[in-house]
């Protein structure tokens, strides 16, 4: 287990001195000049069997260095490059899972993290439907991450624009639950599909594990799936696996992967 190549992504000091020089005008040409990768995390089932993948963007810039999200995301969200970025991730990752399924006849799930500042682009409804019928998308596949770590004013709103992305038959995850605002009141009225339980409290599983148990349980009885993240020692994985978490996704079970690496763990998994 622990399969993957991130650990390149750990920051070091040095790179945060550098991205504080980071401007606009990097971010321009890193979009122009393709700087931009995806990784994918897997995400597996109580068995191990690899059932979905997280798409994880990466900037390689020959200036920088390796940026991770955490950075190069906050400089795009204040941008309105996000909106040309976030349409670039996910047509890129919607034809890459479809090909990988295609290629290794398989059926596993792909998931996009979306900024909430994406929901006030009033095209983004329209920009992931032209997406999907231009690549002939399946989209009983495809599933966008919405993070509760954001403080959002207007997630009425939100859960409007969500509803109608749904209706195109596109699954609703929730991401880091546990660190945010008033998604609570959400989880029943919204009932997402799948609701990841943040690492922060994974991290702690062993002082607490009737606190993450009643947290799983709480998440079925309003129909949705759980999905531990983070999760980097095989204690963790089978405490939670005891605890009937659905899916599970971290370090322990894989890194961050390239496209070909991922292609070919899947190629041998057949
Ligand atoms: P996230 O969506 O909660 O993704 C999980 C993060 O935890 C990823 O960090 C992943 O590499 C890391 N991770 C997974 N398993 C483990 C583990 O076992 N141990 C540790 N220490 N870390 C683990 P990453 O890739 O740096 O991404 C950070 C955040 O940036 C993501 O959190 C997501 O909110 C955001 N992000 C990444 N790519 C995109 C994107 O294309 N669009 C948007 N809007 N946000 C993105
Ligand atoms: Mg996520
Ligand atoms: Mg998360």
């Amino acid at each position: 287990m622990g399969n993957g190549a991130d650990d390149k992504w750990t920051i070091t000091k040095d790179m945060v001195t550098d991205c504080n020089n980071i401007d606009i005008k990097d971010i321009e040409k890193a979009l122009e000049n393709n700087e931009f990768k995806i990784y994918y995390q897997p995400l597996v089932d109580s068995q191990g069997t690899i059932i979905g993948v997280e798409a994880l963007s990466r900037w390689f810039s020959p200036k920088y260095g390796n940026i991770p999200p955490n950075v190069f995301m906050p400089l795009l969200e204040q941008s309105n490059y996000i909106y040309q970025f976030q349409n670039m991730i996910f047509e890129l990752a919607c034809i890459q899972i479809q090909h990988l399924n295609k290629a290794t006849n398989s059926n596993i799930k792909l998931s996009v993290n979306i900024s909430p500042i994406q929901f006030k682009n009033d095209n983004f409804k329209n920009d992931i439907k032209n997406i999907i019928n231009n690549n002939n998308i399946n989209t009983n596949c495809i599933a966008i991450e919405i993070t509760e770590s954001y403080p959002i004013n207007e997630i009425e709103d939100i859960i409007i624009k969500l509803d109608e992305i749904r209706k195109m038959d596109i699954k609703i995850y929730l991401d880091d639950f546990g660190t945010g605002y008033n998604t609570i009141k959400y989880l029943s009225d919204f009932k997402f599909d799948i609701v990841k339980i943040d690492k922060s409290f994974i991290d702690k599983i062993n002082e607490n594990p009737d606190f993450i148990s009643s947290l799983i349980k709480m998440i079925h009885s309003v129909g949705s799936k759980v999905v531990s993240e983070g999760i980097e020692k095989k204690e963790q994985a089978e405490l939670l696996k005891n605890m009937s978490c659905d899916i599970m996704q971290g370090y322990f079970f894989y890194k961050p992967l390239n496209f070909n690496q991922l292609l070919l763990i899947m190629t041998n998994n057949i």
